[in-house]
């Protein structure tokens, strides 16, 4: 049986956390999609850590970790992350590369900061760790699959090809030095000898466990709102975090999926460039961003601090449409504990003066303004809270309102950053 733990907003919404918790009854966690450039905190009995591109089920002995042929694999920040677990004390974990899976090369890297640095101010906010580029060359067909880097003859030929045009744009339009085809070799050859022990073909590995009747978890990177196709496009990713590409970036049968947890905050939180219809500013979004999350709303992978604002019904209700979420996980539910009354986003007021309800396409998105409503706050601190019923009546009721929104119950509810604050309604 296959689930997924995918965002239902702008990403961040506590899906390492989720992942990590559900990991317990799961057998093998996987990631589908993206790379180094988001991260997930996780804060369990090891203590706090930063995953950007390791599967959350690294910290379950018995959970078998696969990243899927759907993910841009940085090498370095793989073995980068494997070394802080080790120097956390977690016992080095069960891993799977996907033979199929495609590697992140330096010059995505570079190519992504001097794309950035060329657009100036209109940049895509992009966290510069090569993500677009990665995925612009799989889709042109010049990428190279972690398969190819053990044939010197393929991935010779697979580099001259994609460097003809590499150091063309390197010299003449960004002004900068050509990458050398012998050294990119060499370097790609010993990486490549790294991470021989984990290389596998996790396609038919996931395949034949889900017919063993294991429990495969998948797990997402970001939120709907930057899926390349339903999101906010161009401010989105590259590559698609939706539950149903899931299947795809992974390997599994569509058919086998059977839950989607769609997660999301009670209050919105959003990092990188792009439209976001419930921001709030000054002091008031201090002190949200502040009190968010585990250490205040700033980016797992970059310290950029995030863009903060009310809950938005009209995005998340978007957002776990798109998802095809079986359930709802509302994380973040403490970090509202100061407020009177809390305001939350109902619908939006476009550039004409109509009100909507749904969520619209970015051109008319721009120029959208918060239509808000208040809910009563419960003023209580709720972290240390153990069963849902004890929770204060107006917490109860902002879970039910959400719960309205979203249109598809809510079972879990996250009333802190660590893995025991959990609450099962
Ligand atoms: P992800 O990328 O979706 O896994 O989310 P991030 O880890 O980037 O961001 C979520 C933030 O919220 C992290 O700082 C988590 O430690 C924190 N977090 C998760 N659940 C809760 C919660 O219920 N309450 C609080 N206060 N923090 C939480």
């Amino acid at each position: 049986m296959v689930q997924a733990v995918v965002g239902a907003n702008w990403g961040d919404e506590g899906k390492g956390k989720v992942t990590d918790l559900l990991a317990e009854k799961s057998d093998v966690v996987v990631r589908f999609q993206g790379g180094a450039n988001a991260g997930h905190t996780i804060i369990n009995d090891f203590g706090r850590f930063s995953l950007h591109l390791l599967p959350s089920g690294v910290f379950h002995q018995d959970v078998v970790n696969v990243i899927g042929p759907g993910v841009a694999l940085n090498v370095e920040a793989l073995l980068r992350e494997l070394d802080q677990l080790e120097a956390g004390g977690v016992p080095s974990p069960r891993l799977m590369i996907s033979d199929r899976a495609q590697v992140l090369l330096p010059y995505h890297v570079d190519f992504d900061k001097f794309e950035e640095e060329r657009l100036g101010k209109q940049s895509f906010g992009s966290t510069k760790s090569g993500i677009a580029p990665f995925y612009s060359d799989k889709y042109a067909k010049t990428g190279l699959q972690v398969c190819q880097l053990y044939d010197e003859e393929i991935l010779r030929e697979r580099l001259e090809i994609a460097l003809v045009k590499k150091n063309a744009l390197l010299e003449h339009l960004y002004h900068k030095e050509p990458v050398d085809l012998e050294k990119m070799v060499a370097y790609l050859q010993g990486l490549a000898e790294t991470i021989r022990p984990m290389v596998a073909d996790t396609t038919l590995f996931l395949h034949e466990a889900d017919r063993a009747g294991k429990v495969i978890l998948l797990e997402g990177q970001l939120g709907t709102l930057r899926d390349p196709d339903h999101g906010i496009y161009p401010y989105t990713t590259s590559s698609s975090p939706l539950a149903g590409f899931g299947c795809i970036g992974a390997g599994v049968s569509p058919m086998s999926l059977k839950k989607i947890y769609a997660v999301t905050k009670a209050y919105s939180s959003a990092v990188g460039a792009g439209p976001f219809v419930s921001e709030i500013f000054g002091d008031a979004a201090k002190e949200l961003r502040d009190r968010g999350g585990d250490k205040g709303e700033y980016g797992a992978t970059t310290g950029r601090p995030r863009s903060v604002g009310w809950f938005d019904a009209v995005a998340t209700r978007y957002g776990v449409m798109v998802q095809g979420a079986t359930e709802v996980v509302l994380t973040n539910l403490d970090v509202l504990g100061y407020l009177d009354e809390i305001p939350v986003c109902v619908g939006y007021e476009t550039k004409e003066g109509e009100i909507i309800r749904n969520f619209p396409a970015t051109p008319v998105l721009m120029h959208c303004k918060p239509v808000l409503d208040t809910l009563p706050g419960w003023k209580q601190d709720i972290r240390d809270v153990k069963r849902y019923e004890d929770l204060p009546e107006n917490c109860k009721k902002y879970v039910d309102f959400i719960e309205s929104t979203c249109g598809v119950p809510i079972h879990m509810v996250s009333n802190g950053p660590k893995r025991s604050d959990i609450l099962y309604r």
